[in-house]
């Protein structure tokens, strides 16, 4: 029997879709399109009354609930089988001011939308990533990545203030002052099961209009020799401008051969940036080297560009313990390569830490992997529902055979289903803080998934 939405269609002013609805495939479908759950109502809110009002309507209906943004979670936890699904990726107001470099960015906003905006007129940008679909507030809330964390820190860490609906319905306001253990829990778990979101207050930085970003090319043949340069690249590095990623990836996308990329910009001058880029650029035989002076709303986009939407998807990895990114790992990791059952699946290391990420405490913010250098992401993309065994054997021995260079913390943001430990990968040391933080602001666990903060004791 269909759910009786009437109580909350009544004053609801976005779209409320159901599985009676013609739209609801594409309401329902994740970036991870292995994820099969079927909520029983989605409702797609408009602003902030929207998201208190569906809170309150799950709440006295009985019904679970799941958050939504942008639906990049790769293990699917921003839906629920039944249930209500708040989705936020409507929420799309922006109020930039430049004197104070802030901006309050709806929880629906893309990290392109705030550049449009703070960058391409005033040269400063947000703390995002290159997925355009990716929406700021569960990127940010799970730590946040960028090419400009290195400089300026990550995404938690430039959160200054949040509106967020409880579990009651309520709205908070979140600042240092209000609710500072709450803050301190949204800079890091804020995906976690604390409430919804419903806007996020950030500090702003400074970026050239014009500095050095791109993207270079190697064949495998070079790949562990790349790896090796760019280890020695990073590690005891003062200079933290320049942010390069790794990338082991078909080229052309997705019918050509795997082949070794190395994309990322320096925050500086042109020139700075080709100096402390030399050392990678001397390796091997380059494929291709189209780094050069660009923007970085120019290079963001056209690397968000490459970012297919609703493949089935397995993503697996971590971060790499002391010494572990080393010649072992390096000639595990291009042999995995060398055998990509799909020519959709990749290897990324895409999450460089150093710089202003280490210098905050581990316990300053729920974000508790402040000392972590180099991680793997091993993501495996497929099409057809008979690729999957393939694909998930093939994370599964990966992430196998490099466990023993692998530390045991996961980023929260690359979420895995498959963690027996997860609160201790994603949390650490922090966990029984965000338990106490829970119990405060959620002492029913109505916001709760599979790796939601549990409640004390
Ligand atoms: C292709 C791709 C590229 C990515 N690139 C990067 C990157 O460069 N750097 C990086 O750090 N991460 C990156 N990520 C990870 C990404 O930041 C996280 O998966 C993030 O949680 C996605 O947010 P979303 O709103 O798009 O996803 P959703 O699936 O909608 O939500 C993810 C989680 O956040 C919670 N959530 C979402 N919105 C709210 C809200 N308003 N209030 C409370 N909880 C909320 C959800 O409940 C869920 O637990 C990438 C992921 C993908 C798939």
């Amino acid at each position: 029997m269909p759910l009786d939405l009437s109580s909350l269609r009544a004053g609801f002013t976005g779209t409320i879709v159901t599985p009676y609805d013609p739209s609801y495939e594409g309401a329902r479908v994740l970036f991870n399109n292995r994820i099969r759950t079927r909520p029983a109502a989605i409702a797609r809110c408009a602003d902030e009354a929207d998201v208190a009002a569906a809170v309150r309507f799950a709440r006295e209906a009985g019904l679970a609930v799941a958050v939504r943004g942008g639906g990049h979670h790769a293990a699917g936890f921003s839906l629920v089988d039944g249930g209500l699904v708040i989705d936020t990726g409507g929420l799309k107001d922006l109020a930039f001011d430049p004197a104070t470099a802030t901006v309050v960015a709806g929880a629906g906003c893309g990290w392109r939308e705030l550049d449009q905006v703070t960058y391409v007129e005033h040269g400063l940008a947000g703390p995002g990533g290159e997925c355009p679909t990716v929406r700021n507030a569960g990127y940010s809330m799970g730590g946040g990545y960028g090419f400009l964390s290195r400089t300026y820190g990550l995404g938690c860490d430039h959160i200054l203030a949040a509106r967020l609906v409880t579990a009651a319905g309520e709205v908070l306001t979140v600042t240092e002052d209000e609710h500072p253990d709450l803050l301190w829990a949204l800079r890091g778990a804020g995906g976690a099961g604390f409430g919804v979101v419903t806007s996020l207050t950030y500090r702003l930085d400074p970026v050239p209009p014009t500095l050095l970003g791109g993207v270079m090319a190697w064949s495998l043949d070079d790949a562990e020799d790349v790896l090796r340069a760019y280890r020695d690249l990073y590690t005891g590095r003062d200079e933290d401008r320049l942010s390069i990623y790794l990338a082991i990836v078909t080229d052309p996308y997705p019918d050509g051969e795997p082949v070794l990329l190395a994309y990322g910009l320096h925050v500086g001058s042109v020139e700075d940036g080709e100096r402390e880029l030399a050392p990678l650029r001397a390796v091997g035989t380059p494929l291709f080297d189209a780094f050069g002076p660009t923007s970085y709303l120019d290079l963001q986009t056209a690397l968000g560009n490459e970012i297919m939407y609703g493949l089935q998807l397995s993503w697996r990895g971590g971060y790499f313990a002391d010494g572990g990114f080393s010649d072992e790992a390096f000639g595990i990791i291009v042999d995995a390569a060398r055998r990509m059952p799909s020519g959709y699946s990749m290897l990324r290391f895409d999450l460089l830490g150093g710089g202003a990420i280490g210098a905050v405490a581990p316990d300053a913010t729920a974000f508790v992997h402040r000392s972590r250098l180099f991680n793997i992401s091993i993501i495996a993309q497929w099409v057809r529902d008979e690729e999957a065994e393939a694909n998930l054997r093939w994370t599964d021995e990966l992430r196998d055979a490099l466990a023993p260079h692998l530390s045991g913390e996961v980023y929260q943001n690359y979420a895995d289903a498959g963690l027996f430990d997860w609160a201790g990968a994603y949390y650490g040391a922090n966990y029984p803080r965000l338990q106490a933080v829970k119990g405060e602001y959620d002492p029913t666990d109505f916001f709760r998934h599979p790796q939601s903060i549990r409640l004390p004791g």
